[in-house]
């Protein structure tokens, strides 16, 4: 990849990559059908991909991430429920609410009181309550999950909490959603496959359109009978595409490229080590997020932009996001850029 001296390093997310050479020949090669009549042979061959990949019997291909976790919500809630999930969530904070008002579900947050990214099995016991809720009460059915959590900048949920998180939602009775958009970044981190860190969940998403780098696509996967009716809801939402095979070539193209996530991780490492050696206040990254504390959010983001580097806010915080589209020369160039002013 060329680098020029002056050009915009854009580090405001991981969805702003572009699809390369090598994508774009796969989806111009797609085989495809109609993926609402019959099938598609890319998208099936997609969705089997995911399934293994993420351990689950079946995996469904779905346009994005926010349909993914909105077709689980929709089929694990009824009207009068409540679910839990992290503070910061995706499927809070950032869904326009549709996990009330499409799936039917009370929210209710819970702390990051373990780490970041998720809370104690003793907060999450506290909050699912006594058993037996009276017809009057709402019913608490749910625990979202989200790893790596993004408002927490991309932290990692270790499988052992994962399993003590899962276990306590189990034996109150309630189902487990994954928000996995950005699982791969944390199998890559831990080292570990993918399916190691849904163990115990009913549903799990992920994102293809993020660091994996597709134009579009995610999945979300669980048993078959979920596959089943997630593509009813899918179809409701207006997330049947026919010849979605172009898309799904993409996805399959990002799929086998996971272990390049690694070189956003070390960048990410690069950002903040430089960052904090110019004075500022960093987050350690664990994956490819680096969030900073700074004293006026707006102010620091447009000065930024006038250097030529681009960061988004996040909870009062600066994000910058690497990406396979930021090389490590642009890391050294957004210091460079930093340091010079
Ligand atoms: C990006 C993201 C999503 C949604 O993905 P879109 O494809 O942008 O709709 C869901 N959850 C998390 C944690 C995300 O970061």
């Amino acid at each position: 990849m060329t680098f020029s001296a002056n050009a915009t390093i854009d580090l405001r997310s991981d969805t702003v990559t572009l699809p390369d050479d090598r994508m774009r020949a796969a989806m111009a090669a797609a085989e495809v059908g109609d993926n609402v009549l019959d099938a598609d042979p890319t998208v099936r061959a997609l969705e089997e991909r995911a399934a293994e990949l993420l351990s689950a019997p079946a995996a469904l291909w779905v346009p994005t991430g926010t349909m993914a976790n909105l077709v689980a919500l929709t089929v694990h809630l009824r009207r009068g429920d409540r679910f839990l999930a992290t503070e910061g969530a995706h499927v809070l904070a950032n869904e326009l609410g549709s996990a009330a008002w499409l799936a039917g579900g009370m929210p209710h947050a819970l702390p990051h009181d373990a780490g970041p990214g998720r809370p104690t099995p003793g907060t999450l016991a506290a909050a699912i309550g006594a058993r037996g809720a009276a017809y009057y009460q709402l019913h608490t059915t749910l625990l979202c999950l989200e790893n790596t959590h993004n408002a927490a900048g991309g932290a990692v949920t270790p499988p052992h909490e994962h399993a003590r998180l899962v276990a306590t939602a189990r034996e109150a009775g309630l189902k487990v959603h994954l928000d996995g958009a950005r699982l791969w970044n944390a199998a890559v981190a831990l080292d570990l496959p993918p399916g190691a860190l849904t163990v115990g969940a009913d549903t799990v998403s992920a994102c293809l359109s993020k660091g994996l780098g597709a134009p579009a696509g995610s999945v979300v996967a669980g048993t078959a009978e979920f596959v089943e009716e997630g593509r009813r809801v899918r179809q409701m939402l207006g997330g049947g595409m026919r010849q979605a095979g172009v898309l799904a070539a993409a996805g399959l193209a990002g799929l086998d490229r996971i272990d390049e996530l690694d070189t956003d991780h070390v960048n990410a490492r690069r950002l903040a080590d430089g960052l904090a050696e110019l004075g500022w206040t960093v987050v350690p990254p664990q994956t490819n997020i680096v969030l900073a504390e700074v004293a006026d959010m707006e102010l620091t983001l447009a000065r930024l932009r006038t250097l030529g580097v681009l960061a988004g806010p996040m909870g009062g915080r600066v994000r910058f996001v690497t990406h396979r589209d930021t090389t490590t020369a642009d890391i050294d160039e957004t210091l460079l850029r930093i340091s010079d002013n």
